[in-house]
């Protein structure tokens, strides 16, 4: 089980969850490019809860999880802050985690502006049975502590691959040269 970020430990299962904030999925998509390496992990981590696997219910505790998308909604609020308190190392996948990245582009012009633009005007913006949206969009930085950044729109599936292999090995990753910003 990987317990803290200042000292991963090396273990024969490690717990993995993602989750998908205002993003495209892309990052996902990214994540499932590791292709064939996908069975090299498999006997390695349990993937408890995702877009990609049945469980709805964020586990008690999961050793790692990777937020996919910015923060944009009271319901994304909710779920980083419910996600932070229940995850031992929390990474941020992708330059909308990290920066907001493309949902944040609408932080410049304003949520009232953009809401006329789409509906005519802030009022009629569709509310029933949806979240809210936030006045501005936020990086997960900026609402809960976050032990890894891996930026890339998406990150590369060998960057994703790298940091998963090395939180399993028990060691924090490296990542300086094998990421950057944008695609
Ligand atoms: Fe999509 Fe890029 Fe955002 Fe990932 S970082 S969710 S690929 S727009």
């Amino acid at each position: 089980m990987i317990n803290t970020l200042e000292a991963p430990v090396k273990s024969s299962k490690v717990t993995i969850a993602t989750a998908w904030l205002d993003g495209c999925s892309g990052c996902h998509m990214s994540f499932l490019d590791i292709d064939e390496r996908l069975i090299d992990l498999a006997p390695l981590i349990d993937l408890v809860y995702s877009p990609l696997v049945d469980n709805k219910e964020f586990p008690e505790f999961v050793d790692v999880t990777l937020i996919e998308g910015a923060i944009a909604t009271n319901e994304d609020l909710d779920k980083v802050r419910h996600i932070r308190a229940h995850t031992g190392l929390l990474i941020a996948l992708g330059d909308c985690a990290v920066t907001t990245n493309v949902p944040g582009m609408r932080n410049p012009i304003g949520l009232k502006e953009v809401a006329a633009t789409a509906y005519g005007s802030l009022e009629a913006l569709p509310r029933v049975g949806l979240p809210t949206l936030l006045e501005r969009v936020q990086p997960i930085h900026s609402v809960v502590k976050v032990d890894l950044f891996v930026p890339g729109c998406p990150p590369s599936a060998d960057a994703i691959y790298y940091t998963l292999s090395e939180l399993i090995a028990g060691r924090m990753p490296d990542l300086s040269g094998r990421t950057r910003f944008g695609a």
